[in-house]
């Protein structure tokens, strides 16, 4: 297991990648730079953030929740557990996908079933 420091650090610039793509201003940018940080410790009174949420597309707002997610599990005995399943979610998978939720069976088995939907 990475040290859960260097899976935040990974997780929070991931976030901060996503909301870039939505910044548009100077000042957002530098919010971004900034803020996002404790934003993510105080939800709820950020309304740039809900501003730059706006913006982005349906793929990425669930990518960003599910980055939150996964920074509310981390440091706790959730993270790295397969959501379906239970089962522990593969170091190879975290390392790629720090904010993966789910095993790669039940992923899979999730995008199957969207698939399906459509
Ligand atoms: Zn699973």
């Amino acid at each position: 297991m990475l040290p859960v420091e260097d899976i935040r650090k990974k997780l929070l610039t991931q976030r901060r990648t996503l909301f870039r793509q939505a910044a548009q201003t100077e000042d957002e940018l530098l919010w971004l730079e900034t803020d996002v940080e404790s934003e993510v410790q105080e939800r709820g009174q950020g309304e740039k953030m809900v501003q730059l949420l706006d913006r982005l597309d349906e793929r990425m707002k669930a990518e960003i929740e599910s980055i939150d997610r996964a920074l509310v599990k981390l440091g706790t005995a959730r993270y790295g557990k397969c959501e379906q399943c239970g089962k522990d979610i593969p170091q190879s998978r975290l390392e790629a996908l720090p904010a993966a939720a789910m095993c790669m069976v039940c992923a899979q088995a999730g995008e199957n079933k969207a698939a399906l939907r459509k």
